[in-house]
């Protein structure tokens, strides 16, 4: 396993575990690193863990590679009484929530289709392997 590339910037909050380049891109294997989450109903700090789910995202292209952010996340119990929410999904800065693609990546997007016309967009985002990462559904 060779080293994370250095101009992978990880998010806040998750701890790299593996990552692997293939022709196709290049994958990165990510777990949350926190003992505990804040709920977001009623904003008390929950250390009670309920179980783990993996999201996959696109994230911003490495040395005109796509990568897939593989990140095993946590969902928390709520043991608050007066609070709605009893089992929730930590959240992470730079990734929305039921989002495909990390903060980061569509503000790329973003400023690509803002600043260009559709067609140069379009151009752009096919000439540049990194607009064309797919999530594979195999993992
Ligand atoms: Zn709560």
């Amino acid at each position: 396993m060779d080293t994370l590339p250095a101009f992978y910037e990880p998010i806040d909050g998750m701890h790299i575990a593996a990552w692997q380049e293939s022709p196709e891109g290049i994958e990165v294997i990510a777990f949350s690193s926190r003992k505990s989450a804040v709920c977001p109903q009623c904003h008390r700090r929950s250390h009670n863990k309920h179980s783990r789910y993996v999201r996959m995202l696109r994230d911003l292209p490495v040395s005109g590679k796509p990568v897939i952010l593989v990140l095993q996340a946590n969902k928390w119990f709520c043991l608050h009484p007066f609070s709605s929410v009893r089992v929730f999904t930590e959240r992470f800065e730079g990734i929305s929530s039921s989002k495909r693609n990390t903060d980061r990546l569509q503000l790329l997007l973003q400023e690509l289709a803002f600043s260009m016309s559709a067609k140069a967009a379009e151009r752009c985002s096919k000439a540049s392997v990194c607009l064309q990462a797919t999530i594979p559904f195999s993992i």
